[in-house]
């Protein structure tokens, strides 16, 4: 009979070296992105090396936010948690000490243009009640796409740290989504700039929009809170009356993450209408027109200049 052939644990070197190789390629870097608009970018620059989770999903309010224990759970296994900082998330530093993570903290406004707010912060109201959001740095950057690029940067970094071996990966990832970012910055500046002087002002509900403001010259007004009655106040849309009268406000959105009674009773008393949603602090859900950061950025000017316009887009 033959003998068998001894088997030497050297043998199965090759193979284990191929297994683990073949493993690192498959490994996803676990990623969490603290609200929609972090998470599609996170998304459009990690693809599929990342497994992502997104806290605060389409049409939710950051501010008012519950986390899950699901949510604790998923912080404590991620690698990268990308989040906006400047008081956003008003949730994030509980859940982060409640899941004892270990990974890095991005705040992906890190090196952005930070406007400074001369209030402290702003307001937003909920049933009529009108709740301030103290915010000295107000952190509504990403509505400006100069900063968006600055986003985009914070996290292909924070995803090369935690994945040397794509590095390349996401840089070029990041590349190609930038010079989306820039014919889309090209494009909103020429259809902005197109809108007539004595049209430029316009009303929202909550002060979200100064990044926007600034880059592209149109004034947003906002309700400021005067009562914090339940009911709402006559005093804070009296206020608000009187700055849409001097201003010559040409027209009142509504916002996807507030409720629209406010700027309903708003542009009533005004005798204007209301002219659309815009999305301010989270995206659509996927089969609405703001599933994505460009989508929305797109919606929220054709939504304005078709405003503004009469009715009709200016192209
Ligand atoms: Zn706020
Ligand atoms: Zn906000």
């Amino acid at each position: 009979m033959k003998k068998a052939k001894k088997v030497s644990f050297y043998q199965y070197v090759p193979l284990l070296f191929l297994l683990l190789t073949s493993w690192q390629v498959s490994a996803k870097i676990n990623v969490i992105a603290s609200f929609s608009i972090i998470g599609d970018m996170a998304k459009n620059i990690g693809q599929d090396r990342i497994t992502l989770r997104t806290i605060v999903g389409p049409n939710g309010d950051a501010h008012v936010y519950e986390p899950s224990p699901a949510d604790a759970i998923a912080m404590a296994k991620a690698d990268v948690i990308l989040i906006n900082g400047l008081q956003f998330e008003g949730f994030i530093k509980r859940l982060i000490a409640a899941s004892e993570t270990s990974a890095p903290v991005t705040e992906t406004t890190k090196d952005a243009h930070i406007i400074r707010d001369p209030a402290g912060g702003h307001y937003h109201f909920y049933e009529g009640k009108a709740v301030f959001h103290a915010a000295p740095f107000d952190p509504h950057a990403w509505q400006s796409i100069a900063n968006a690029k600055i986003y985009v940067k914070n996290i292909a970094d924070a995803f090369c740290a935690a994945d040397r071996s794509g590095c390349t990966f996401y840089q070029d990832n990041a590349r190609a989504y930038t010079s989306k970012l820039n014919a889309l910055q090209q494009k909103i500046k020429t259809t902005m700039a197109a809108i007539p002087e004595d049209k430029r002002t316009v009303v929202v509900g909550h002060n979200a929009f100064r990044y926007f403001e600034e880059d592209y010259g149109i004034h947003f007004l906002s309700p400021q809170g005067i009562s914090t009655e339940a009911e709402a106040s006559a005093a804070d849309v009296a206020g608000i009356l009187k700055e849409i009268k001097r201003n010559k406000a040409s027209a009142v959105f509504a916002e996807n993450i507030s409720n629209p009674r406010l700027v309903a009773q708003i542009a009533a008393e005004a005798g204007l209408s209301v002219a659309g949603t815009l999305y301010s602090d989270a995206l659509s859900d996927p089969a609405g027109p703001a599933s994505t950061y460009l989508a929305m950025m797109e919606h929220n000017v054709t939504t304005l200049t078709t405003a503004v316009n009469n009715g009709k887009p200016r192209r």
